[in-house]
């Protein structure tokens, strides 16, 4: 049985389609097990400012199928000065908050890292960000409904690039990670992807066009992921234009398209999911762990573990870029 009676949830860090989905989950679920939910707005900023607020079920109401996030999100340089977080400790004090669910992505969970090595307050972390990089956890909460956002964002550009007899370059999100880059870029159709974990070998892409490319297709389809380590797709069709110039080529970069809307089937239930672990993980005597599912499990990840997460490309991933894109 635990005698916590208190707890806190904030969002921090980018926002991902499927937070108010999480939130939502997170204060049901508190609400069930009789425990009063504390809201911090504005991330890391509002723990420091003391901005909170008693969160019931109809704060909750109607924000499942929303996107951004109703508690606000913000990047914080205070947090990362051990005096920054000695401010929001003692906020939490005063408060009488005996634990915290934080939603974020890996840098918001190194600052749980940072913030659970000294203070002892129970710290439940649930993954979210669009790019997927984070370990511990099959997906995280966003990531789903960014790559159907590029995946509906880049079949228009194929209509067009099918009408003119155009090379499109399309970027899509990822620093250093080609998650969304290769998910999307199979969903297309995409003859070439270029994500940061490997090389880039415009050479294949260059063959294309040796063989011809114009007589056997009308459109073509390269999808970069920002982070390649050539460049963005600016940089990659430069390249390509200085050896091809007589073909008809643009750029398109999605852009924060890829953060916002209605998050998909797939966010929403995992959202739920996380969110309910969390309460129960914290019921159950759990700290400084993060929440994730792995094959259907629900995994918990101790926080200084955090890492990134990379792509790996298999070869039967490679198989399936080669073969389709012949
Ligand atoms: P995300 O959580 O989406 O990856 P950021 O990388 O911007 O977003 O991190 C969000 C916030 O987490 C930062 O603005 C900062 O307040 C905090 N943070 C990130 N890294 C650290 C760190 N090493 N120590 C303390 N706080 C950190």
């Amino acid at each position: 049985m635990s005698n916590l009676k208190k707890i806190a949830i904030l969002t921090s860090g980018g926002d991902a389609p499927g937070l108010n989905a999480c939130i939502r989950a997170v204060v049901r679920t508190s609400i069930f097990h009789k425990l009063d939910v504390i809201g911090i707005h504005r991330g890391y900023e509002g723990m420091i400012d003391g901005d909170f607020f008693k969160m019931d079920a109809t704060t909750v109401s109607n924000i499942i199928q929303r996107g951004g996030t109703i508690l606000k999100s913000s990047r914080s340089e205070r947090f990362k000065t051990p005096e920054g977080r000695e401010l929001a400790y003692r906020q939490l004090k005063k408060e009488e908050i005996e634990a915290i669910i934080l939603i974020g992505g890996d840098g918001s969970l190194a600052g749980s890292k940072a913030f659970t090595s000294t203070y002892n307050i129970p710290w439940i972390g649930i993954p979210k960000t669009i790019d997927n990089d984070i370990i511990g956890t099959d997906f995280t909460i966003g990531y789903d409904t960014a790559t159907n956002t590029a995946m509906e964002a880049i079949d228009k550009i194929r209509d067009t690039a099918e009408s003119h007899n155009r090379i499109y370059f399309v970027e899509v999100m990822g620093r250093d990670s080609g998650f969304i880059a290769y998910k999307t870029g199979i969903s297309v159709g995409a003859e070439a992807i270029y994500i940061p974990e490997t090389k880039t070998d415009l050479q294949r892409l260059f063959s294309i066009f040796e063989k011809g490319w114009n007589r056997k297709k009308n459109s073509l389809i390269v999808v970069v992921a920002e982070g390649n380590e050539v460049g963005g797709a600016f940089k990659i069709s430069e390249k390509v234009k200085e050896k091809f110039p007589e073909y008809d080529m643009a750029v398109c970069i999605l852009g924060h398209i890829q953060r916002g809307g209605s998050p998909s089937c797939s966010d929403r239930v995992l959202a739920s999911k996380l969110g309910v672990s969390a309460i129960n993980a914290l019921l159950k005597g759990e700290k400084n762990i993060m929440i994730g599912e792995i094959k259907g499990d629900i995994i918990y990840t101790p926080l200084e573990k955090i890492t990134k997460k990379h792509l790996e490309i298999t070869p039967a991933m490679n198989e399936l870029i080669n073969v389709l894109s012949n």
